[in-house]
């Protein structure tokens, strides 16, 4: 049965299957949770586990490691030790690798069925699965889809690519369910943004699954930022996805801060602030950019590793008096620029003139102590 529409800020949430990744809870009334995958050597552990502590630091609240081999397939368990976010195993082709990663006690399995489609073989991680409760994501990319062989050996009809990934994870979560697992979560991505939109739109609207998002091999830093904030941000905005992941040919730190933006942007964050401001024009009386840079790099620091203790704000930073007070207002606080004083606001009204040197710590004071 279809999912009863949940109201969320202004975004009304699609009510998907909870599943719990650990301690960590996907779908349901869940709050969308942002993760990364680690990128380190396999042969480096220490790397590897410096890299989750990074990342644990931001607030990623899953991470998933690519599980190349065996080796690396049984260190899970010591890596596991010594981190504290739920860990999803990325298995493709083998699925011994699955099978040890369960062993090890990961806390989520990722199939690909463009590789993992032998019948017999799935039973044995799905067994293996539901003996530990260890939910699987059925990830499909449109890079593997073609090799996909029907689990059933049906005849595949002529098919754009998006519409093979829907009825191929279909087939492949039906699979699973007639196994009797239920904890399943799934993934439909493509590097083009208006196949992934329909992939996923299809799947949510035939399914409870919890969805896991994605615009896979989005590139370099901003291109994968612009691409995601679409790819991701326009199904977020009908209600779709319940855990996202930004793909960056980069950090796997900026995919975390890219996941929280574009979640934030769409008022779909509970905490931390918000930063609005003006893009400067001849009329702007300071130096707007450095004020700003300082003040996002100052909260940046704690942002993702405090957010539980900042309040969700607007922060409104404006380059002059003429223009900038309309928004200030607006804000939940806010600062409109003169030559040498600033006016801030707070919840629409005029509070005190701040001198332009304070500006920076005498905003930062007041968002952190936001009531
Ligand atoms: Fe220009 Fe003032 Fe508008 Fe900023 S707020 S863009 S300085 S007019």
């Amino acid at each position: 049965m279809l999912g009863v529409i949940t109201e969320m800020k202004s975004i009304k949430r699609k009510s998907t299957n909870p599943i719990w990744v650990g301690s960590l809870k996907i779908g349901g009334n869940a709050s969308i949770s942002v993760q990364s995958m680690v990128k380190t050597d396999p042969e480096d552990i220490s790397a590897t586990v410096k890299q989750i502590h990074e990342l644990e630091s931001l607030d990623c609240q899953l991470i998933r490691l690519a599980v190349p081999h065996l080796k690396f397939a049984r260190a899970l368990g010591q890596i596991k030790k010594r981190v504290r976010i739920p860990i999803e195993a990325d298995i493709h082709f083998n699925p011994q690798l699955a099978l040890e990663a369960l062993t090890q006690g990961v806390d989520a399995i990722r199939l690909n069925p463009g590789n993992i489609y032998d019948t017999e073989a799935i039973k044995h991680i799905v067994k293996a699965a539901l003996k530990r409760r260890v939910p699987i994501r059925v990830g499909l990319n449109s890079g593997s889809i073609w090799s996909y062989k029907s689990l059933r050996r049906r005849k595949t009809k002529k098919q754009t690519a998006w519409e093979r990934m829907v009825d191929c994870a279909l087939e492949y979560c039906d699979y699973i369910e007639s196994l009797r697992f239920k904890d399943i979560m799934v993934s439909l991505k493509t590097s083009d943004i208006d196949t992934t939109i329909k992939a996923y739109r299809k799947f949510a609207k035939q399914t409870d699954y919890p969805l896991h998002l994605g615009v896979t091999a989005a590139g370099p830093l901003l291109d994968a930022t612009v691409k995601s904030a679409i790819g991701i941000g326009t199904l977020l905005a009908e209600g779709i996805g319940d855990t996202i992941r930004v793909s960056v040919t980069g950090p796997p730190h900026e995919e975390v801060k890219i996941g929280y933006r574009i979640l934030g942007s769409l008022g779909l964050l509970q905490r931390g602030p918000e930063i609005i401001s003006c893009p400067t024009c001849s009329r702007c009386v300071v130096d707007l950019v450095k004020i700003v840079e300082e003040v996002q790099r100052r909260l940046m620091t704690n942002i993702y590793s405090s957010t539980a203790r900042l309040k969700r704000l607007r922060v409104a930073i404006m380059g002059c008096a003429v223009n900038g007070p309309g928004e200030a207002k607006e804000a939940d606080i806010g600062i409109a620029m003169g030559k040498k004083w600033g006016l801030l606001f707070k919840k629409g009204k005029p509070i005190r003139k701040i001198p332009v040197a304070k500006i920076v710590g005498e905003l930062l004071k007041e968002i952190r102590y936001a009531k």
